[in-house]
């Protein structure tokens, strides 16, 4: 174990995202389960529903809760090359997240500019 105040500054910024990042995966699953459930249900217009139809209209193919589970396991952000979680779960599409600090310096969002998800990474 490395003790903290060993650890520069960017490298625990880094590691609190990609340990943020890391737990939104589950959730990204669990968003495609619902999505997949509301529209099985006829509820094409919840938030869940039309994220699972953006991503097969971006991509061209069926959103299946096998292949979403399979990737929210796989998920595994590479520090300095993080990808949305949203993206990689429900498409297996790698896209570069972007961050930014909140205007009073709280807080650091990931956005992703691919299908707008948006995570708080760090609090700062
Ligand atoms: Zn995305």
């Amino acid at each position: 174990m490395i003790s903290p105040t060993e650890i520069p500054v960017d490298a625990t910024r880094t590691e609190q995202r990609l340990a943020a990042l890391l737990r939104q995966a589950p959730l990204e699953f669990a968003r495609v389960v619902y999505g997949i459930n509301d529209r099985a249900a006829g509820r094409h217009h919840s938030m869940a529903a039309e994220d699972v139809a953006l991503a097969e209209r971006l991509h061209g193919m069926t959103v299946t809760r096998e292949r979403a589970e399979q990737r929210a396991r796989g998920y595994l952000p590479v520090a300095g090359h993080e990808h949305c979680p949203r993206c990689w779960v429900f498409s297996g599409t790698k896209t570069l997240l972007s961050f930014h600090d909140s205007e009073d310096g709280t807080v650091e969002t990931a956005k992703c500019r691919n299908c707008g998800a948006e995570y708080a990474s760090v609090s700062v």
